[in-house]
């Protein structure tokens, strides 16, 4: 597949051709269901005549059905555009298909969605990650040029690592979160999933900056990152040593082979140890249920799509979101509002936020001593379908993924090899907030030296 970099070169009847070409790859690759369009039999929704540009269907097209894969939104058909979908109007790149994900953005395995399942591209029998996993196995998949996703503890990182292609979540606020459907909205980003370093850093540009309709976009100009993309500085990366205890071997030996890269490249090698992962988990799942169980009571069947008609309002509140919910998004609605209640607000939200000001304290102390930080991006290469099956152990996988967003600081996958089996290996790098460029510049540094390899 064409890259952005080489797309944006195009002129008009070629980005033309460009569409008709991938309109026909997609219906060729219809089993592996990373469109929604592709699991319910519709043509590919299109917006616009740029450059095609896969979108997450937790993100605002104006006139098309964004459903975030649930059954509560069946129906719901956008009135506006995302500030990213503007952005990228500007640039000549149109919202292309809407891809697949966890419903609600709730997942790590695309298999909650309303639709059906996303397979891995790498192999048919294993999920292509989550929640962001149609995103990433179009672009891996080589039916798109470059995807939106969202992550809120990972999504968009895990399931490129997953799948094997880059991806990117930027500092919080670094992108607006206008017409991004809130899962948890002190965590959520937008960002780029693409099949390079220097494309992720393109579409970042382009999406980036600051929006007045949105109170958590950060007011400040945006320098463009790829125009100044610079592979050969040198750069200080520390290895979080504890965290590697919990990765399997194939992750390991990914992180041992991106060191040795780095190494070679004249970077220097520290060694850290960080606050137990564990902490993450319990902090970050209380948060992000907490913000889940108040911004998902919008949907009770009277503004938005699907409703259940029932002998008063109660009832017909009870029956929509029963019938119209799937069941990985009760169960956190109700863990949520559990821990929002007030007999047990301190003892869990409030310790949860407390936690959260550690584990941000935690990484700015490394971030200090240090320009990036070098961690897995998940603890196993992608599992089988119905592997994981107990919800708690699901969560622990999300281990070296959230406590970026905790934090709010950037961080990027990457590919850095293949597991025994064949399967995609990634490793993330952290930066300081705001810092995308020392960020990109360490990824693209990366990426190079393991292609000459
Ligand atoms: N796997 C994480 C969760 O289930 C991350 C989700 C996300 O980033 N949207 O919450």
């Amino acid at each position: 597949m064409i890259t952005l970099k080489e797309a944006l070169k195009l002129n008009k009847n070629e980005i033309k051709e460009l569409r008709n070409n991938l309109t026909k790859k997609i219906e060729e690759k219809k089993n592996l269901g990373a469109y929604i369009e592709q699991l319910t039999n519709e043509e590919i929704n299109t917006n616009g005549e740029g450059i095609p540009i896969a979108v997450k269907d937790n993100i605002q097209v104006k006139g098309w059905s964004v459903t975030c894969s649930s059954g509560i939104l069946q129906g719901y058909v956008s009135p506006y555009d995302a500030t990213v979908i503007t952005n990228m109007a500007n640039a000549d790149l149109s919202a292309f298909g809407r891809t697949n994900m966890d419903e609600f953005a709730m997942g790590s395995t695309t298999a909650t969605s309303f639709y059906g399942k996303t397979l891995n591209p790498a192999d048919s029998e294993r999920v292509p990650g989550g929640s962001s996993g149609g995103s990433a196995a179009a672009v891996a998949g080589g039916i798109a040029i470059a995807a939106l996703g969202s992550d809120t503890g990972g999504s968009i990182r895990q399931p490129a690592a997953f799948c094997g292609c880059v991806g990117l979540k930027p500092t919080y606020g670094k992108v607006s979160r206008y017409g991004l459907t809130a899962f948890s909205s002190s965590l959520d980003q937008i960002g780029p999933i693409t099949q390079n370093v220097e494309d992720a850093a393109i579409l970042f540009d382009i999406i980036a900056g600051h929006e007045p309709k949105d109170s958590t976009s950060a007011n400040i100009v945006h320098t463009p990152i790829a125009p100044k993309l610079n592979p050969n500085r040198k750069l200080k990366i520390a290895v979080i040593e504890n965290f590697l205890n919990e990765a399997s071997e194939d992750i390991r030996k990914g992180v041992q082979n991106a060191i040795s890269a780095l190494r070679s490249n004249g970077h220097e090698i520290v060694y850290k140890n960080m606050l137990n992962s564990k902490y993450d988990v319990a902090a970050y799942y209380i948060i992000a249920t907490a913000e889940a169980s108040a911004n998902l009571s919008r949907f009770d069947g009277v503004r938005y799509g699907k409703r259940i008609e029932d002998k008063n309002l109660k009832g017909m509140y009870v029956k929509t979101r029963s019938e119209g919910f799937g069941d990985e998004v009760k169960r956190r609605i109700l863990l949520g509002t559990f821990v929002l209640s007030s007999g047990y607000y301190d003892a869990y939200y409030i310790r949860a936020q407390r936690v959260r000001h550690l584990i941000k304290d935690n990484y700015e102390r490394i971030l200090k001593e240090a320009d990036l930080i070098l961690l897995p991006v998940t603890p196993t290469t992608a599992f089988k379908f119905g592997e994981i099956s107990n919800p708690l152990e699901m969560y622990l996988s999300d281990i070296y993924t959230i406590g970026v967003n905790l934090c709010g600081v950037p961080a990027v996958s990457l590919p850095v090899g293949k597991s025994d089996e064949g399967l995609p290996v990634g490793v993330q790098l952290i930066s300081k907030h705001y810092d995308e460029q020392t960020l990109l510049d360490g990824a693209f540094s990366l990426e190079t030296i393991l292609k000459g390899k």
